[in-house]
């Protein structure tokens, strides 16, 4: 995307090139579709620093490029309203919400992304689609769409299409989208109807039926006055069809929730009750096997960390089958935000199963570590050779599987004095197996 400063001439006369002529075959309807789209945007006097052209692949693609000064981004087959729909969002919720989004996409390209476009209008981003609706895929050679009319001759139906198309304006009426609108390309007030779509707040799409004059003459008679009857069948409705305003659109809801949820959170959350004595941003890596709390057991380390005043950050992994195999978990502890959640040289590593073995090897954690590296394992483990300091500790034997990370990582801390035992204590007792959790501490931390 590209920003241009605005010529003031552009503005009331017409967002198109002047220098550049249409590309389209003679008589095609985009002539008319792009015309009424620079009709809509004249009427609207928009900034063009605050339009954004999202155009598909087909013809249509080369829409955006006929415009003067606009934002614009030329995306794969179908994927269009998606890409539109990341920049609204962006656009809505990170920034100044200025930007009209606009999206050009054939019958082909919304055949290929028809969840996109039920998406967009399920969440009702403010962005606006422009159905160029030729029952076809024109620029590859005249094929069947899931918008060709029953009978309609392709290059892929030479017989007649046998397959009833797609209506999109009740798909998405059933996506809750909030305005729809079916017309002609030659419809006079096509500009007008546009218009109202961009000016729509929330998902707006407008069907515009056309012909591809290069293929669709080819094999059918159709009579300019009875386009209309192609688009999703003979009694097909055309005009503004949906226009409902019950529906705030995404970013509006959005930002209202996050206002409520800040309201509602405030004062809740950890406040430090400790001191910590980092020296320096710190990573624990720790690998156990699934179910043996390993995973709830860092999470208690992260509690002790922000209690103690400072940020932390947790990762787990687990495979696909998420109650075998290994658990692991990567804890990032630092006085300063943190930006950067990976381990690259981690400073601890706790091991407390074959399983977290296996999977620490197969990550390279035992290669990656360096002299002041500091290793708590399982007495029963074989680990590779491995830099740093390394202790062998009785943490299943004593603490039984589903006390050893825990007990692993209250062995780190107590060599290491980076947290204080109290923060543990007070994460313990708030646990359900408090009991249990308390034992551990004091056996490895000694009197509190
Ligand atoms: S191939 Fe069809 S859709 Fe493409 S420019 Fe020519 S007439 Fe228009
Ligand atoms: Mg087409």
């Amino acid at each position: 995307m590209s920003v241009v400063m605005t010529p003031k001439s552009v503005k009331g006369n017409s967002y198109l090139k002047v220098t550049q002529k249409f590309p389209f075959c003679k008589g095609c309807g985009h002539h008319q579709i792009t015309k009424a789209i620079d009709g809509a945007l004249v009427r609207l006097n928009l900034d063009p620093r605050n339009i954004n052209i999202t155009s598909d692949i087909g013809c249509v693609g080369l829409v955006d490029s006929l415009f003067q000064d606009v934002h614009s981004l030329h995306t794969t087959h179908g994927r269009s309203t998606a890409f539109a729909t990341g920049v609204e969002i962006a656009d809505s919720i990170l920034g100044d919400s200025k930007l009209k989004n606009l999206v050009v996409i054939g019958d082909g390209g919304a055949m290929i992304g028809l969840l996109h476009l039920v998406n967009a209008a399920q969440l009702n981003v403010d962005v606006t689609v422009i159905l160029y609706n030729n029952f076809l895929f024109g620029m590859t050679g005249g094929q069947n769409s899931s918008f060709s009319p029953l009978g309609f001759v392709t290059a892929t139906t030479p017989g007649g299409n046998i397959v009833p198309p797609v209506n999109i304006i009740d798909v998405l009426k059933g996506a809750n989208a909030g305005f729809l609108a079916r017309k002609t390309a030659t419809d006079a007030d096509l500009a007008e109807i546009i218009a109202d779509a961009i000016s729509y707040p929330g998902f707006a799409l407008v069907e515009v039926l056309e012909l591809c004059t290069e293929y669709a003459l080819r094999g059918n008679v159709i009579r300019g006055n009875k386009l209309a009857e192609l688009g999703a069948g003979p009694t097909a409705d055309l005009g503004i069809i949906v226009n409902r305003h019950d529906r705030k659109e995404l970013g509006v809801v959005y930002k209202e929730k996050l206002k409520v949820q800040k309201e509602e959170t405030k004062g809740v959350g950890i406040e430090p009750r400790y001191e910590n004595a980092l020296e320096k941003k710190t990573g624990f890596i720790i690998a156990g096997t699934a179910g043996e709390r390993v995973q709830s057991a860092a999470y208690m380390l992260v509690q002790a960390a922000v209690l103690s005043g400072a940020n932390a950050t947790q990762k787990n992994d687990n495979p696909v089958t998420q109650g075998t195999g290994f658990s692991t978990a990567e804890v990032v502890l630092s006085r300063e935000k943190i930006l950067y959640t990976g381990i690259d040289v981690p400073d601890v590593v706790v091991v407390v199963s074959e399983d977290g073995v296996k999977d620490l090897t197969a990550k390279g954690v035992f290669d990656a570590t360096n002299d002041e590296s500091l290793i708590i394992a399982d007495e029963t483990l074989v680990i590779p050779s491995c830099r740093g300091r390394v202790l062998r500790q009785p943490l299943r034997r004593k603490y039984l599987p589903e006390g050893a990370a825990f007990a692993g990582i209250l062995t780190a801390v107590k060599t290491t004095g980076i947290l204080p035992p109290l923060a543990f204590q007070d994460v313990a007792v708030s646990q359900k197996r408090a009991e249990e959790l308390l034992s551990i501490l004091e056996h490895v931390m000694g009197e509190i």
